[in-house]
């Protein structure tokens, strides 16, 4: 019989043991292995049962059971110390508190996505993890952060397979009552509720979820509520779900929903007000709308309120895939904003925002990721390498200038190290460093570890990984339709002395699964090796619309299906943290092949770095800048470029065939040798790390590579060095900026504004209008000076409104310059009629080929950057 009403009973715990509630409901609990201990040795046997849910496993207990661990001494002295632990961690200073009263007093941070924890599947892939692992790093290190997301009935989907490999989608629907939530309340007990305005006299209201991430306050917007009607209940019905009008209304409830969930939060709880905002991924951007919107209400003109919102906005962009961006018609948003989202504001100067008026943009259409762009004063890219294919991909913004010169920046994606380190590994940690270890702060100190007992670790971890997947596969397989009778051969496939190689992601096209299946003879060889065999273990979800993409999996999962080779290769279905948490340690070695460079930076290989994995990948993402040459192998590139489809050297095919050989090659002649050296080697020489070919079984090479790895690898690839990069690079600067705008009564954004207005006006006017140079030698010397003579037009605007500019640098084959650094010339005469004289010396610093050009550029203090405005008038010859 089916339930007609459901609710979820809240447990009630006896006083003695009270605290398990706020150690349940803080999700510090799910990278603080002491409070999950806690958890379990409550009842080792529900707890597993519940799938490590503690919400779950204190609703699971009867009020007897409650009442005998209440009367449990041990239980109650423990719960009372990882309380106090609890409270010290959420009060004492961090980090953070360090900076001085200068660093911002909140930062709100609005993401679509957050993977946190398994109990609160929120998230679809890297965005989301990274996003988790964003806050609680961020916890960690006391920056006041608060975030902001949607609470999605059904999280994104579950995926199974069918008996022919394609893949199974479901969305099993969350209980926001079973989940560690609280729902924000006015003082009248009544939930509180944001509201947009839809057309046609709708309207979608939301309830506010609070999650706790340690510190941080997490808010996630719930369209599922009474009183809407059931299309806008529907709004926040699944991550990513829907395209269209569905999507976008996510988007619109996501941003200024958000700001407004956030104005309700500081109403309620007396949270400061946040002092910068961080759109993590264009589909957060009308948060930037909506702070228009609240200080067009206070007065300010649009241009105002575009100054003081830009001033303190940072906006991340997460993928040089096209597809990967939202783009909405013009029509559907000029449609949403006449029902009165914003009704302070110009619908008109609205879509201007989203607007692709550069070569080759499509003028019908509303992009966020060009919002993002026009609405944040700082941006940046995810990795060095993605820093640079952003500044190629949005140039267009900013014409005249070069590349280089484009004002996105990177941060590199970091992981948090309490979440994603095995606790075998920390426990190693602790036992042979001492019990004070913090584990990402000594990572040198595993230098002085035996290396046996790595050796002895990584094959702990490695039988951990083993027995998931055949459990995994076992219960895959009956999905599929087998019987238990036909099964007995998942009990042991794979083997724990064998060389691991891992690959799990997301399943988009320029990921490539499928690349190692490229020649299946080959790959079949590597598995079968007699003395040396690889074994893959392998997983991923592809978007519930990719069909390209399911035929991925498909082809893959077949392959896997031979009993040639199936001890030797698995494919393991529903990829998410849980599984991440045991496949990340398990592998000896982490496979990443996408088409460079279209990854915009990649976590997942940190993850295994972090727990003595080696990376074996293309060098795209964050491996470009942090692979070493010691710390793993970098597969070729057919394609260098960074120019993804514009100057390919091969056709996609020829380029597969080549990557897929090189991969074979690597594993065959350097990955699976190193591995298997100490086998291969045995009796050939005495013991020891200074002794490469050791007697007792222990690869020491391979061992090398792994504290290499590890000592190296693990602090630059922490979420606390990213956060700190965040704080120190962008948050900082941007809440200064925002202060400033705001000062007497927004005295300085309304400057900067007219001021803007001004030079855009007249910008049409300036000019370049001739150059010259004095006291360069028939043969010139490094180290001369010359000076440069550049007389300029301005029109209505003063000299000190601009900047002109010698840019010098190395000349190329087509006369363009390269390398360049630049010289501020000043002004030295005013010739009348709006010409001036600008002069100055410029050093010859380079050797061979030198030339130099001369530019203006508006000039004003509160610019972050010279080319934020996007005006520059070049010379021309
Ligand atoms: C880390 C992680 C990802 C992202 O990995 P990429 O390397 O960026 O593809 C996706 N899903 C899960 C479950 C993860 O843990």
């Amino acid at each position: 019989m089916k339930a007609i009403r459901r609710f979820t009973v809240r447990t009630v715990l006896p006083e003695s043991i009270a605290p398990l509630a706020r150690l349940a409901g803080n999700l510090r609990w799910s990278w603080h292995r002491p409070t999950q201990q806690l958890f379990e040795q409550l009842d080792p046997k529900a707890w597993a049962e519940v799938g490590q849910d503690p919400v779950a496993l204190l609703g699971s207990f009867t009020r007897e059971r409650l009442r005998e661990l209440a009367a449990n001494q041990q239980v109650v002295t423990r719960v009372r110390e990882l309380d106090a632990d609890l409270e010290q961690y959420l009060t004492e200073d961090r980090w953070y508190q360090t900076l001085g009263a200068d660093a911002p007093a909140s930062i709100a941070y609005f993401s679509p996505e957050y993977g946190i924890t398994h109990v609160l599947p929120q998230y679809s892939g890297g965005l989301g993890i990274l996003a988790g692992d964003h806050l609680k790093a961020a916890s960690d290190l006391g920056v006041p952060l608060v975030g902001v997301g949607l609470l999605y009935a059904a999280g994104y989907f579950k995926q199974s397979l069918s008996r022919d490999a394609w893949q199974q989608e479901t969305y099993p629907v969350l209980d926001p009552d079973g989940l560690p939530l609280t729902l924000l309340r006015e003082a009248d007990g009544q939930p509180a509720q944001v509201t947009l305005p839809l057309p046609n006299g709708r309207r979608l209201g939301a309830f506010i979820w609070r999650a706790d991430v340690g510190r941080v306050p997490l808010l996630l917007l719930d369209s599922n509520i009474p009183g809407n009607d059931e299309a806008a209940r529907g709004i926040t019905d699944r991550l990513y779900g829907g395209g269209g009008d569905h999507r976008l209304q996510q988007e619109l409830l996501l941003g200024m929903g958000g700001v407004k969930a956030l104005r309700v939060h500081q109403r309620l709880t007396g949270a400061p007000a946040p002092e910068v905002f961080h759109t993590n991924e264009g589909h957060a951007g009308f948060l930037g709308v909506e702070r228009i919107q609240e200080l067009a209400a206070a007065g300010l003109s649009w241009d105002e309120a575009l100054a003081a919102g830009r001033a303190n906005t940072v906006f991340t962009t997460h993928t040089p895939v096209p597809a990967g961006i939202d783009r909405f018609d013009k029509a559907q948003i000029q449609h949403f904003f006449s029902a009165g989202l914003a009704p302070d504001v110009p619908t008109a100067k609205i879509l201007e925002l989203g607007d692709e008026n550069y070569d080759g943009g499509d003028p019908s259409k509303f992009n966020m990721a060009v919002m993002g762009l026009r609405l944040a004063q700082r941006a940046n890219g995810v990795a060095k390498l993605h820093g640079v294919v952003s500044r190629g991909m949005f140039s267009g913004l900013w014409p005249g200038f070069d590349q280089q010169e484009v004002p996105i920046g990177s941060v590199t994606n970091g992981v948090h190290v309490p979440t994603w380190v095995d606790p075998r590994v920390a426990e190693f940690a602790r036992s042979a460093f001492g019990n004070q270890t913090v584990i990402d702060r000594q990572w040198e100190r595993v230098y002085d570890a035996a290396d046996e007992d790595i050796w002895a670790l990584r094959r702990t971890l490695r039988t951990n990984l083993i027995d998931d997947v055949r459990r995994r596969l076992r219960a895959s397989w009956k999905k599929r339709g087998a019987a238990d009778a036909e099964l007995a051969w998942t009990d042991s496939v794979l083997d724990p002395d064998v060389l691991t190689i891992g690959f799990a992601r997301r399943v988009p096209t320029y990921k490539r699964l499928t690349l190692m299946l490229r020649d299946p003879a080959r790959l079949k060889a590597l598995l079968l090796h007699p003395e040396r065999p690889v074994q893959l273990v392998i997983a991923g979800k592809s978007h519930p619309a990719d069909e390209q993409g399911k035929r991925m999996i498909q082809d893959l999962v077949r392959f896997t299906d031979d009993p040639e080779v199936r001890h030797r290769i698995v494919f393991l279905p529903n990829y998410d943290i849980a599984m991440a948490r045991t496949l990340f340690p398990g592998c000896d070695v982490w496979l990443n092949n996408p088409l460079r460079p279209l990854e915009a930076c990649g976590t997942s290989g940190m993850k295994a770095a972090i727990n003595g994995g080696l990376n074996l990948s293309v060098l795209d993402g964050w491996w470009d800048e942090m692979f070493d040459g010691g710390n793993g192998w970098a597969i070729p590139t057919a394609n260098p470029s960074t120019d993804a489809g514009t100057d390919d050297v091969f056709d996609p095919d020829e380029r597969d065939d080549i990557e897929a050989a090189a991969l074979y090659d690597l594993v065959e002649n350097h990955v699976a040798p190193r591995f298997y050296a100490a086998e291969i080697s045995e009796g050939a020489g005495a013991a020891g790390p200074s002794d490469p070919v050791g007697t007792d079984k222990v690869p020491h090479q391979w061992i090398a590579m792994i504290k290499h790895t590890l000592a190296n690898l693990g602090p630059a690839v922490s979420a606390e060095r990213m956060l700190q990069d965040y704080v120190e690079q962008l948050y900082r600067p941007a809440s200064t900026s925002g202060q400033a705008a705001r000062a007497d009564d927004f005295a300085a954004a309304k400057e900067l504004a007219a001021w803007t207005s001004r030079v855009r006006n007249a910008w049409g006017d300036v000019s370049v209008e001739h150059v010259d140079s004095m006291g360069i030698t028939d043969e010139p010397q490094i180290g001369e000076s010359l000076t440069v003579n550049a007389y300029v037009r301005l029109g209505p605007l003063a000299p000190d409104s601009v900047i002109v500019q010698v840019v010098h640098g190395q000349v190329t084959e087509n006369d363009d310059l390269a390398q360049t650094s630049t010289d501020d010339l000043t002004v030295a005469e005013q010739l009348g009629d709006g010409r001036y004289l600008f002069t100055g010396p410029v050093t010859i610093d380079r050797s061979g080929s030198f030339g130099y050009s001369v530019r203006v550029l508006p000039k004003h203090a509160s610019l972050a950057n010279q080319a934020e405005l996007g005006l520059v008038a070049n010379a021309s010859n």
